[in-house]
């Protein structure tokens, strides 16, 4: 899955919202956070993103390793 990490947070650009082709990535109140059982791994929304906050799973940088879960959390809150 895709993961959105801290380059987001209070920036919620958008663009990614429009670029993914099953409305996967949901807004917070900080973030936008996308639902990892819904992304196809299209890859879309990564270059879109004005901030580089879009990284595929593996890819995340060590420090940003975190929002893999915080992604999935968020589903599992509502
Ligand atoms: Fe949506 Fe594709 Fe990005 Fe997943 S990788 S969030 S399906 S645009």
């Amino acid at each position: 899955t895709y993961v959105i990490a801290l380059p987001c947070v209070d920036v919620k650009d958008k663009a990614c919202v429009d670029e993914c082709p099953v409305d996967c990535i949901y807004e917070g109140e900080r973030t936008l956070y996308i639902q990892p059982d819904e992304c196809i791994d299209c890859g879309a929304c990564e270059p879109i993103c004005p901030t580089e906050a879009i990284y595929y799973e593996d890819d995340l940088p060590a420090e940003w390793k975190v929002y893999e879960a915080v992604n999935a959390e968020f589903f599992t809150d509502l």
